[in-house]
């Protein structure tokens, strides 16, 4: 029960990234570094959830002292050694680890951050930031190759998690609430979808995917769709989420988000236009674009999705 902690190279800021996500060629479909949505975090969530509840964690050591907010590894080692987990759940894309003494250990995977759970000796990844080691053997690591994953343990997590907007897979998210939600709003539905404090849970991917099944160009302000329009985008985000959380979420050739058992997610194969510039429309056939919509590079149809300048 010995709370052991190693610093290296704390004083190290992450490198912050040099020009947008990194391009990752391979043959005509191309990926890049994406932090993991609302199907991966759920993934991963419901593997922690069937594998550590009532489990006790009997030491930890961090190897990344800028991977705990605030950067205290001693005092995070501290508070956290000997308490037993009570529950995991998801909040957006946090990780939210209940524990017996009503502090929770909340987790944000960001851009490659990992949760591998296995047996107990010292992982080969030289990525591994943060160690827990569980007192039935087993150990859970916290890997991160680019260093913008982050751990912060609280007595309220609501400080972090009150200021997040509503779950689109969640009962009272209804398509009334989407239309209520949107009609104040004045910008383009793509970014509007991308912000946590509107909607939480969709990055990129899903946000891509679901503007193509609702048939909706990015670029359309937000606040002129129709109520079909509106019930079209509120199915197709939901109906994507749950697919997606079906095939345990997208693995893409970076490779970053796997499951804790270290699975890759089976949904990349279903993505329709996501990673797929210049590839056929899986529904009419016409050639995916790509365009740059508030630095994101942007997926979709230019046939299915009408341009707004075409609709005026
Ligand atoms: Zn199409």
């Amino acid at each position: 029960m010995v709370a052991r902690t190693k610093c290296t190279r704390a004083g190290t800021e992450p490198r912050p990234l040099r020009s947008g996500p990194r391009k990752v060629l391979k043959s005509r479909v191309y990926f890049y570094f994406v932090m993991p949505e609302l199907p991966e975090v759920e993934t991963i969530v419901r593997g922690l959830h069937a594998s550590l509840m009532g489990c006790t964690i009997s030491e930890i050591e961090v190897l990344w002292a800028r991977s705990i907010l605030p950067p205290d590894p001693a005092a995070f080692a501290r508070a956290l050694t000997g308490r037993s987990i009570i529950n995991v759940k998801r909040r957006g894309k946090w990780i939210v680890i209940s524990l017996d003494d009503d502090t929770a250990l909340l987790i944000h995977l960001r851009m490659t951050g990992r949760l591998v759970l296995g047996p107990g000796e010292r992982p080969s990844d030289r990525h591994a930031r943060v160690m827990f080691s569980l007192d039935d053997g087993r150990s859970l690591h916290f890997c991160d190759q680019r260093k913008f994953g982050r751990l912060q343990l609280m007595d309220d997590p609501t400080e972090v998690l009150g200021e997040l907007g509503p779950e689109p897979l969640a009962d009272d998210f209804t398509a009334q609430r989407l239309a209520k939600i949107l009609a104040p709003r004045r910008g383009r539905i793509k970014p509007l979808l991308l912000n946590q404090r509107f909607l939480v849970g969709l990055g990129n991917i899903y946000t891509d995917e679901a503007l193509w099944k609702a048939r909706l160009h990015p670029l359309r302000l937000a606040n002129t769709f129709t109520s079909a329009e509106i019930q079209r985008l509120h199915q197709a985000i939901q109906t994507t989420l749950r697919a997606a959380i079906a095939s345990g979420g997208s693995t893409l050739s970076d490779a970053a988000y796997r499951r804790v058992d270290g699975q890759a997610g089976e949904f990349t194969d279903q993505l329709a236009v996501y990673g797929r510039a210049e590839q056929p429309c899986p529904r009419c056939g016409a050639t995916i674009e790509r365009i740059r919509v508030s630095q994101r590079s942007t997926h979709f149809c230019p046939h299915c999705q009408p341009s707004p300048e075409s609709q005026t």
